[in-house]
């Protein structure tokens, strides 16, 4: 778990700042849940046998006895907060959050234990138009942020739930021929999970998996029309994919679309957001049968990727008030407070604790501001304030009077 540092605040501050805009573009509503959820909830929306569930939460008993959990994730969260607060049955709503997720994993670059996500979750919608605005909306996020060209997108549909059964079947058939080949991972999941088998990094059962029976053969009527569908809209904007058939996600609650936005500049951890359509979710927990889609975006990866990019975190500080002598120090600490009044935009910081010259300029070219304001004896006398840029050295000297509208113009 990390701490974030003032170094590091402004490029977190940007990557927020585009995601607010970019939900805000699309329409989309806010909704916050708490960190803690009954481990119950979990086990029922993610899945017994997946690697979350399995290995990855945070559970303790509270003083009650009853067993909670910090949240792995978020889509459990919302359909829990939807359902018990009626805003799924009969209704749409297309809603996104951000926050801090835990989960209890080998710490590595772009993996931590308490990372944070931003997502998006869309209920009441069945068509492939909210699968392609959903994906639409995380691509508008990357041109936000200059990654457009770092990212691709993987597409593939896992079909209806039924069509899934049925392959899942013919597939367990085919992994029981070739069991000696198959991995201590890949045996526990054969009749829990035998879809994760497929995306399994080991080589050996790559091996296997390469001739196993497709899901795509497998794949309903109505489910082949969503993709298809899904296809034509993400070329009628552009947006190019990879359908890559053995994509099928960690988590259980997925049908039809499944999507990974991946990258190569951060090593192993290339997937940046990953998402998917899931139906079936919101009666599995409880509620009336309700679609639902979304996706859940790391942000650390986000930052990492915008920090490979170069982009410079911009300073917290336009302008630097250096007051010399008492006197300038208590006009200046006026002063400063009118210009924050006349200059809403303008991000002024005043020196505190007196100093020479000197110093006060070497605060001043610490803070990263590009003007330092100098009000000393001269200038004082004759209403007047000094202008220094600090990144080319240059100075002039104003009125007093015409100090703010030297600054908004600059
Ligand atoms: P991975 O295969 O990398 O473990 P996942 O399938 O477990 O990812 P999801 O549960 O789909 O990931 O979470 C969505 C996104 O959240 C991931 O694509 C990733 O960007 C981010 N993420 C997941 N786990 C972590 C973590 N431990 N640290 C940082 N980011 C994470
Ligand atoms: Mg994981």
């Amino acid at each position: 778990m990390n701490d974030c540092l003032p170094s590091q605040t402004p490029l977190w501050q940007q990557v927020e700042s585009a995601i607010r805009a970019t939900v805000s573009s699309f329409g989309y509503s806010e909704i916050r849940t708490p960190i803690v959820e009954s481990t119950d909830l979990f086990k029922r929306s993610i899945g017994e046998v997946t690697d979350i569930v399995e290995k990855e939460m945070y559970s303790f008993d509270d003083r009650n006895g009853d067993s909670l959990t910090l949240r792995p994730e978020g889509t459990a969260s919302t359909v829990r907060a939807g359902i018990e607060h009626g805003l799924l049955y009969n209704q749409e709503q297309r809603l996104w959050y951000m926050g801090p997720m835990f989960r209890h994993e080998r710490p590595q670059k772009g993996r931590y234990r308490q990372f944070h996500q931003f997502g998006v979750e869309v209920y009441g919608l069945a068509g492939p138009d909210i699968d392609a605005e959903v994906i639409l909306l995380s691509a508008a996020l990357w041109d936000k942020l200059g990654l457009r060209d770092h990212v691709t997108l993987e597409l593939n549909s896992l079909g209806s739930n039924e069509a899934r059964a049925q392959y899942r079947e013919v597939l367990i058939a085919y992994l029981e021929q070739h069991i000696d080949k198959l991995d201590e991972d890949a045996k526990r999941r054969l009749y829990s999970n035998p879809l994760r088998i497929l995306d399994s990094k080991n080589p050996q059962v790559q091996e296997v998996v390469a001739n196993a029976p497709r899901l795509h053969d497998h794949l309903d009527e109505e489910s082949q029309a969503h993709f298809e569908a899904l296809k034509a809209l993400l070329d009628s904007v552009g947006i190019g994919y990879r359908v890559n058939e053995r994509l099928v996600r960690g988590l259980d609650y997925y049908n039809r679309t499944v999507f990974e936005w991946v990258t190569d500049s951060l090593g192993a951890q290339g997937t940046v957001c990953a998402g998917g359509r899931y139906d079936g979710l919101v009666e599995q927990l409880g509620g009336k049968a309700t679609q639902g889609v979304g996706f859940g975006l790391g942000l650390e990866r986000l930052v990492l990727l915008v920090e490979a990019l170069g982009t410079q975190a911009p300073a917290a500080v336009d302008a630097y008030l250096c007051p010399m002598g008492e006197a300038a120090e208590r006009q200046a600490f006026v002063l400063a407070q009118q210009l924050r009044q006349q200059l809403p935009g303008l991000r002024l910081m005043c020196h505190c604790g007196g100093g020479n010259f000197k110093k006060q300029l070497k605060r001043a070219d610490k803070s990263g501001a590009r003007w330092a304001l100098i009000l000393g004896d001269d200038e004082l006398a004759q209403d007047q304030i000094t202008i220094k840029n600090l990144k080319d050295g240059s100075q002039a000297t104003v009125a007093m009077g015409e100090l703010a509208a030297h600054l908004e113009q600059r």
